[in-house]
């Protein structure tokens, strides 16, 4: 099974669907805007306090937990407090901070999807190339 080959179209398939998705509510200025950019590589990403009190940039959209490395699975509950997963299975799906896959930062290793999404946002940053 070549996983690799597939990965990539999945992944955009996936971050397709979830530009669709309806806006919540900004927990870290309590406005209506679901979307900022990160200050480091000018992507969109959304602000959310984890459970430990300190600020998460979450990337939007969801991802299939099985190419996510445990410990980079996150949830956003229903107060916007994003949870880290650990190595629990409660979905299908799970969020992924934009940290690790912020091309301004260094590559991710140790997981191809995490490479993969990394060189994605790494393109939208130089369309000029
Ligand atoms: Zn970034």
């Amino acid at each position: 099974m070549k996983l690799a080959d597939t990965l990539p179209a999945v992944l955009d398939g996936i971050a397709r669907a979830a530009r669709t998705a309806t806006p919540v509510p900004d927990p870290k200025t309590g406005r209506s805007r679901a979307r900022t950019a990160c200050t480091r590589c000018g992507g969109a990403a959304a602000w959310h306090r984890t459970v430990r009190g300190r600020w998460i940039l979450m990337e939007p959209g969801a991802w299939p937990l099985t190419v996510i490395p445990a410990g980079k699975r996150w949830r956003i509950a229903g107060d916007g407090t994003a949870v880290n997963l650990g190595s629990t299975v409660p979905s299908d799906t799970c969020r992924i901070s934009h940290f690790d896959i912020c091309p301004a930062r260094p590559a991710p290793t140790g997981s191809a999807a995490l490479l993969t999404l990394w060189r994605r946002n790494s393109r939208r940053g130089a369309e000029h190339d």
